[in-house]
């Protein structure tokens, strides 16, 4: 045996005692998955900073006002700061907690934090716990190692994090400890937003006015509030630790730069909702047990359609909960597949050829009075409010079509979207059956007088019940889908923080509301007035409702016809950002200053460029330095033999020795040449101007060389033997887990 194998099976020695160890601990996490189920109400929440326990230890006139600002959104009363960090601090401490950090979400994407012990300064070799109002509410960590896109000059360092006392506070247990986290926005010293959690909260002011001001105008004087809800379902791979370990790619990408395909992939669709098996189940016994713990309502999981992918949703929340929660997700998923020797790869497209991840992210609009503004009811002709609602949200979509793709954007999802596999580049609305003949009925006649039912579902089978149906079926194939009482954007990538696609989700939203707002306040006849604004609304946008097949090519033509915009690529989707259209909708609604979207696009075209850069000098690494090395020792001997037989057997047909090594020397050179061209490609994108000007050069010379690279090595992963091959096979990650 030789080169991976060799390694493999030595390891697999050494492992040998772990893993008899890993049968015990299979049937201790079982004993202990039994007993979970029976305590998760007690387990849930235990580290969180939640209303229970403010009530419980806070003094009643500091709980109060805490809570205005949480639930009514009224200002922060600082003086309240230092009572609340003395009872988070105990609290905290009570459950084994040395330090704090304020937690935040700068643009790189992932979550920062910078931990302070809590001991105060030794006096007379003493050290007391310490943690006052001032630490709570404002952090200052240097703000010039995060990427801000120009929105400070090099010589400005400060930055400010600042307590976001609408998402709780939690204890994290790890490793390092127990740690006291408290989510934070950041901002430059100029107060100008360095992350995504401030947008985010800016949006949900500007959506909360205006959809009040619709609530009114229908007669709802008690709502105080609105809030976006939103469940974000996670998908995810798994593979084993050992052999992520010895792909440099998963390592430096998150995503596989070479790899043929296994003779089976997912054409079965066996794995698509298959029974769990016992090492994943035990994996998620643990991760659903460290997110309960921490708060978050996970609820579903289930296995994906692509072997060794998996899904996570949790209940939904109010949108900044849900945001957060769903960094805890990312995290607690990469965290926990550690300890279970596998490794959780979060990228949008781990497998080139295996579907790919993605995000759904649910999105409604709930007033305190518990009314879900997206619920249409059993008739929905008759429900006016909901159909305003609805003719806003599709205005809204219409009208910013760009910016939802931008919001969607990362560099991982260019692999997916438009790919058959997620939905396309192109944004469109799925309504389903039943409203679509409402809008029809209200576009063609003026008036809409039926909704159509669901019916009875009948299965043939007298033991089985009869059900009602939804008046609707679902669409798997749309962007953006109306499911029931909320849509799901379904373009998100599975890395990607959600905060983006709902700030801007809420903007536009709050901009359309606003619109028919400032014309129904002011109308004689409402009803009148509120029958003319649906119906013109949506005649005038009619065009981005499409319930058929989003993954047909026929669709492409068709939208184009429509006039809808389908940005194919990352670097063409970032310039929606900065239009006139763009900074006059975010400016309005106080989410961002010009200044912030543009700063915000220069990040993202860096990171485009950074993360392009990694891919491709990672590919060259792996080709020079493991994967040509390889070839050459399976042609030197595949020659030997030629020559070995050759020489014992003159008259010994070589042949097919002699094809495979024609057929290998070929693909070695034409991978040689894809090699030095990718270098050259990389070179001249490193050397061009930043921004714009460099992600083009990313995109349009490094990306189409590393596929250049890519193809011949793939081809030669089929032919070389392979205990020579240097790494794991796609067969071996996706399916040996
Ligand atoms: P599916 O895969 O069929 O779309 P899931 O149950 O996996 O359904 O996920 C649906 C997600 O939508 C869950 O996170 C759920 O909590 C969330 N959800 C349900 N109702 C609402 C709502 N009114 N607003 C926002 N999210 C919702
Ligand atoms: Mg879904």
């Amino acid at each position: 045996m030789t080169g991976f194998w060799k390694k493999e099976a030595e390891a697999r020695k050494k492992e040998e005692p772990k893993r008899k160890n890993q049968k015990g601990r299979i049937k201790e996490r079982m004993e202990e998955s039994m007993s979970d189920v029976l305590n998760v109400s007690e387990i849930f929440g235990k580290n969180v900073f939640n209303d229970a326990v403010m009530k419980d230890r806070l003094p009643k006139n500091v709980y109060k006002k805490l809570k205005k600002t949480i639930e009514d959104g009224a200002e922060l009363d600082p003086s309240i700061a230092d009572v609340v960090a003395h009872a988070m601090k105990d609290w905290a401490i009570e459950r084994g907690a040395t330090h704090y950090t304020h937690w935040f979400q700068p643009l790189t994407g992932v979550t920062a934090e910078k931990h302070d012990s809590f001991i105060s300064a030794p006096n007379d070799g003493k050290v007391i716990m310490e943690f006052s109002g001032k630490e709570l509410i404002k952090g200052e960590p240097d703000a010039s190692s995060f990427p801000s896109g120009g929105l400070r000059a090099t010589f400005e360092a400060r930055g400010y994090t600042v307590w976001d006392c609408s998402s709780p506070a939690f204890l994290r247990e790890d490793a390092i400890g127990v740690t006291l986290c408290i989510p934070t926005s950041f901002c430059s010293y100029k107060g100008e937003s360095l992350d995504k959690k401030t947008p985010l909260l800016r949006s949900m002011q500007a959506v909360n006015e205006q959809a009040l001001r619709i609530l009114r105008l229908f007669g709802n004087t008690t709502a105080k509030r609105v809030a976006p809800s939103v469940g974000a379902e996670q998908e995810y791979f798994l593979v084993d630790r050992e052999k992520y370990l010895q792909r440099k790619d998963l390592i430096y990408t998150g995503r596989t730069l070479f790899g043929a395909m296994p003779p089976k992939g997912q054409e079965l669709e066996d794995h698509y909702f298959g029974a769990i098996r016992e090492r994943i189940g035990s994996y998620m016994n643990d991760v659903n047990k460290e997110l309960w713990k921490l708060g978050v309502p996970a609820k579903t999981q289930h296995n994906e359609v692509a072997p060794a992918q998996h899904e996570l949703a949790p209940i939904y929340e109010g949108v900044n909960q849900a945001v957060d929660h769903n960094q805890i997700v990312m995290e607690t998923l990469k965290k926990v597949a550690g300890r279970h020797g596998m490794a959780c790869l979060l990228h949008e497209k781990p497998f080139a050829g295996v579907n790919g991840s993605g995000k759904h992210n649910n999105w409604s609009l709930t007033a305190d009075d518990g009314t879900n503004l997206l619920n249409p009811g059993d008739t929905p002709h008759e429900n006016i409010q909901f159909l305003l609602v609805l003719a806003c949200i599709i205005k809204a979509v219409d009208v910013h079509a760009d910016l939802l793709r931008e919001s969607a954007a990362d560099v991982g999802n260019a692999h997916r979207l438009g790919a058959n596999e997620a939905p396309p580049a192109i944004i469109s609305i799925f309504l389903g059956e039943q409203l679509e003949d409402v809008i029809d009925q209200l576009c063609s006649t003026g008036e809409a007088t039926h909704s159509k039912k669901g019916g009875t579902l009948k299965t043939g089978v007298d033991i089985l019940p009869d059900l009602d149906k939804d008046a609707t079926d679902r669409n798997r194939t749309s962007p953006f889908a109306f499911t029931g009482n909320k849509f799901e954007f379904r373009m998100v990538g599975s890395s990607d923080s959600i905060a983006s696609p709902n700030a801007v989700l809420n903007t536009i939203v709050a901009e359309a509301f606003k619109e028919a707002a400032d014309k129904l306040e002011k109308a004689g006849d409402f009803d009148m007035a509120v029958h003319d604004l649906i119906k013109e609304t949506l005649s005038a946008h009619r065009r981005i409702i499409f319930n058929g097949n989003g993954y047909a090519d026929e669709w492409v033509v068709e939208a184009e016809q429509r006039g809808l915009p389908n940005i194919r690529s990352m670097v063409d989707a970032i310039p929606a950002l900065t239009t006139d259209k763009a900074v006059k909708l975010f400016e309005e609604f106080c989410v961002f200053t010009r200044a912030e979207l543009e700063s915000r696009a220069e990040v993202e075209y860096e990171n485009y460029s950074k993360a392009i850069n990694i891919e491709a000098r990672t590919m060259y690494d792996m080709a020079s330095k493991s994967i040509i090395p390889a070839v050459i020792k399976y042609t030197t001997g595949l020659a030997a033999s030629i020559t070995a037989v050759k020489s014992a057997c003159p008259d010994a047909d070589v042949s097919t020795q002699t094809e495979l090594l024609l057929e290998t020397s070929d693909l070695l050179s034409e991978t040689k040449t894809a090699l030095s061209r990718l270098a050259e490609m990389t070179e001249k994108a490193a050397a061009a101007e930043g921004g714009k000007t460099q992600a083009l050069v990313y995109h349009q010379d490094v990306v189409p060389a590393m596929a250049a690279l890519r193809a011949p090595v793939d081809q030669l992963e089929m032919i070389v033997d392979k205990e020579l091959w240097p790494m794991p096979s796609y067969g071996d990650l996706i399916f040996e887990v």
